[in-house]
């Protein structure tokens, strides 16, 4: 078989798998007979109180690339649009709405859905993090679809409030409190007790799976760059949306560990051709267009590293007593407890002045930038997503003006494919490699920051 341009981890593809086996495991469920929870993004602070309660999760906005990828998310974007919603609204949203829509009407899983579709939940559990579509949405698709709604709150303070005096502290206590009223409200639901030793076991577990996914993180800083963006979007599900046997995902992630390593050590390449670009990708990537990418590797762009979905560095929480707290203390690490774990002390220290006084520090960007000796960043403005595209301006001048890495804008959508132009981005990479190389002379030469 010819070889792709981009060279694939092969410990990536059972890790792949499991997003399959989300969906096949929540149609076994009902099958038994067991409930199915509807869930936005957690990034695992609530979701182990489901696993706990043996409620199989499944993620709509996972769904939404899912049909995309199948050529079935126009039918749901339209529906949507007819029960107006407005089509600026979030396209994984209005996939989840389009879809709820049509269930209703129909009283089972739409016929067209991709990997047996997603089936009616027991409840859906919204959460407050990142945007108001994280639970908008829900509000929405609960009146199609008949189900009991929760919302975890989350606070999400501004930089400068979240290095205030007491500040974290307050924000872990009002988590554990919400988090056990969430625990409270599945036990009425249910009508069974929660299970807080399986809750445990698992928080452990998906803490060690993390701890192995940043290591195996650390490592792509290594020159050439071992594993390409698409091997991490790729096995990122197991990691993040947990669901699984965690012992399973362990030996997983320790493998795809042994093989990056072989790379490291071996110098070999993510890419099967040299790399002549070492780049970055923010933020959400087009799922529907990994292709694209390839197209990319075969310029010789190796994807080293990309900016979303990664775990925080590892913490020692086992002297945290209760396990609501640890996990709410690995899941919401805090910018103070961020800066410090990543910087030295003086700077550190440093950094937190420069936010209180002005509100941010170009230092936290440009980092990941710096460490992964990034030639370029690739950044998707996202029509339908404010959340991840309004500060994107802002990251592609920081990175030009402190530390000298240019940037490259693609627009596009997180589900709607017809917003995405590769053919007109590629006619654009020739310019773009110009810049790339100009900067890396400056760069070699010293980049000076220009503070602002
Ligand atoms: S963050 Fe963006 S993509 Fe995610 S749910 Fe919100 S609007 Fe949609």
């Amino acid at each position: 078989m010819a070889k792709g341009a981009i060279n694939r981890l092969k410990t990536m593809y059972p890790l792949r798998n499991m997003v399959d086996q989300r969906y096949q495991a929540s149609q076994d469920a009902i099958k038994q007979g067991k409930p199915v929870a509807w869930c936005m993004i957690d990034f695992g602070i609530a979701t182990p109180f489901l696993e706990a309660m043996d409620i199989a999760t499944i993620f709509p906005e996972n769904y939404g690339p899912v049909c995309a990828v199948n050529g079935v998310v126009g039918g749901f974007l339209d529906r949507a649009t007819a029960e107006g919603f407005p089509n600026h609204m979030c396209g994984y949203c209005r996939n989840c709405l389009g879809y709820s829509s049509i269930m209703q009407e129909i009283g089972e899983v739409p016929p067209q859905a991709p990997s047996g579709g997603m089936p009616k939940p027991a409840l859906l559990m919204a959460t407050g993090r990142v945007c108001d579509a994280h639970f908008k949405t829900f509000q929405a698709a609960a009146r199609y679809l008949d189900s009991p709604m929760w919302i975890i709150d989350q606070p999400q303070p501004g930089e400068i409030e979240a290095l205030l005096p007491g500040s974290y502290e307050r924000d872990v206590k009002y988590m554990v409190g919400e988090l056990k009223e969430f625990a409270k409200f599945l036990e009425r639901l249910m009508g069974r007790k929660m299970d807080w030793n399986k809750y445990e076991t698992i928080v452990n577990g998906r803490i060690e799976v993390n701890k192995i996914w940043y290591e195996i993180n650390e490592m792509r800083k290594a020159v050439p760059g071992p594993m390409h963006a698409r091997d991490f979007w790729s096995s990122m599900s197991a990691a993040i949306f947990g669901g699984a046997d965690y012992e399973v995902n362990k030996k997983l992630f320790h493998d795809m560990y042994d093989e990056v390593k072989y790379r490291v050590d071996n110098k070999i390449s993510a890419i099967n051709f040299p790399e002549k670009y070492r780049m970055t990708f923010y933020v959400l990537p087009p799922w529907h267009s990994l292709g694209f990418f390839d197209k990319l590797a075969e310029r010789g762009w190796n994807f080293v590293i990309e900016e979303a979905y990664h775990p925080p560095k590892p913490r020692n929480l086992q002297l945290i007593s209760d396990p609501v707290e640890r996990s709410v203390r690995f899941c919401i690490p805090g910018l103070g407890n961020t800066i410090e774990d990543n910087f030295p002390e003086a700077e550190a220290a440093d950094i937190k002045k420069e936010i209180l006084k002005k509100g941010y520090s170009h230092r936290l960007t440009v980092k990941q930038a710096q460490d992964y000796k990034v030639d370029g960043a690739l950044l998707q403005p996202l029509l339908t997503c404010r959340a991840y595209t309004l500060h994107q301006p802002s990251i592609s001048d920081q990175l030009l003006k402190m530390a000298c890495v240019p940037s490259m804008s693609v627009e596009g959508d997180t589900v709607d494919v017809s917003l995405f132009d590769p053919e007109a981005a590629l006619r654009r990479a020739d310019a773009f490699e110009e810049q790339m190389d100009h900067f890396k002379e400056v760069r070699e030469k010293g980049c000076v920051g220009v503070a602002k």
